[in-house]
């Protein structure tokens, strides 16, 4: 199935042109309306490339809809370069947890519920693969919309402005929201939309442990420094994403050397 124009009745994904081993597919720019809604919210614009940035307009506006509001779900450049040329085009504010990336007076905060796209979209935050990391339930479809937090494919690297206590603790959380909220479904920033969230969600916590594991042990044989670690542990990877590699790696290190800071018990499953 195609990545671009698929989503549930209330989110549509706009796929932007810029793969690379770090975007999968691309960045998915999702747009969200309630149906016969004269409002649309517009969730990471992707890159600043022009083309990209119309179809999400023509999308948007479709059956003579406005762009009300557009939101991040962090500050990467692959989510957030083109949000100040959207907000050119449209008039709409940029809200963002990090005030560095917002456009307008709107701050936005874990916890908000935004009802710009006629149906409710509440703020989760997720912080983990960067600090500033959001999610964004959507209720009326059982869907969450990730943004790297979980990827439609593979694994999400905790990049240099994440933790992993915060990623681990996020990934408990939202395993936690898969069974209270009856998630149907993940809209992840890059990727193929995931239809079995606990199961990504349990997987993704394994794969933390398991890379845990794997480089406890990478540190009993001796292994020191980050570059050595990855070729232990990551010795598998794309030397494209090597670098990421490495930031996943220094946020292991960092986690275990304050002792693990121990994830919250597991939700009921
Ligand atoms: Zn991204």
């Amino acid at each position: 199935m195609s990545i671009d124009g698929s989503g549930t009745e209330r989110a549509r994904c706009v796929l932007a042109p810029n793969p690379s081993p770090m975007t999968l597919d691309g960045t998915n720019t999702w747009v969200i309306a309630e149906p016969g809604s004269p409002s649309a919210v517009v969730v990471d614009p992707g890159p600043e490339h022009e083309g990209h940035l119309r179809r999400v307009l023509d999308a948007a506006r479709a059956g003579g809809r406005r762009v009300a509001l557009i939101v991040l779900t962090h500050g990467h450049l692959d989510h957030s370069a083109g949000a100040a040329a959207f907000a050119a085009m449209t008039g709409a504010p940029v809200m963002a947890l990090d005030p560095a990336h917002r456009l307008g007076s709107e701050g936005l905060a874990a916890g908000d519920v935004l009802t710009d796209a006629g149906c409710e979209l509440r703020v989760v935050g997720t912080p983990g693969h960067s600090a500033d990391s959001v999610s964004l339930l959507l209720d009326a479809d059982s869907a969450l919309l990730t943004g790297d937090t979980v990827l439609g494919r593979g694994t999400t690297v905790i990049a240099q402005d994440g933790g992993l206590a915060d990623y681990l603790r996020t990934l408990d959380e939202l395993r936690a929201l898969a069974a209270s909220a009856g998630l149907r479904v993940l809209l992840p920033g890059h990727g193929p939309a995931l239809t079995d969230p606990a199961g990504v969600l349990d997987y993704y916590i394994a794969h933390r442990q398991e890379r845990l594991d794997q480089i406890r042990a990478a540190l009993a044989a001796g292994a020191r420094t980050p570059a050595e670690i990855v070729a232990v542990v990551y010795g598998d990877t794309d030397p494209a994403v090597r670098g990421a590699a490495e930031s996943s790696v220094r946020a292991q290190l960092d986690y275990l050397a304050r002792g693990g800071d121990p994830p919250n018990p597991p939700a009921a499953r």
